[in-house]
């Protein structure tokens, strides 16, 4: 996610807004996918050598539930901060691995469709939530 600060005046809030695919963000793992574009607003602000992002994050998820893996929906907005040190003759800097490192913090560990998903059956693998299964 490249930015052009070269016009940034120093302690100026700069309003920001991109959209972003996951897959340029390097967003997506073996269970967590997203079903659209990372929609992200919010103010850069340099201050000589830092710029500080003050971001808002839309991540629309497409993740496996872990108890049943069935895929479902799950949409998060979440807020976005960090510093990041500038070189001198840096005009273009790339903000992606910044918010790609706050992004993944957070993402659900054991994501589950439902609180009271009954997952699978460990004996014949049948999904419980559509009924129970034949086994004893
Ligand atoms: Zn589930
Ligand atoms: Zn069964």
């Amino acid at each position: 996610m490249k930015v052009d600060i070269s016009n940034f005046a120093d302690d100026e809030n700069i309003e920001f807004k991109s959209s972003n695919n996951a897959q340029s963000l390097d967003l997506e793992t073996q269970d967590i996918k997203f079903r659209g574009d990372i929609e992200i607003v919010g103010f850069l602000r340099r201050n000589s050598d830092v710029l500080f992002a003050s971001l808002k994050v839309f991540l629309p998820f497409r993740l496996t539930c872990s108890r049943c893996l069935s895929d479902y929906d799950f949409d998060l907005e979440r807020p976005v901060e960090f510093d990041r040190v500038i070189a001198k003759n840096d005009f273009i800097i790339d903000l992606g691995q910044d918010l790609r490192t706050e992004i993944i913090l957070d993402y659900p560990a054991n994501p589950v469709c439902s609180e009271d998903c009954k997952g699978l059956c460990v004996n014949c693998g049948e999904n419980l939530n559509e009924g129970k299964c034949k086994c004893k």
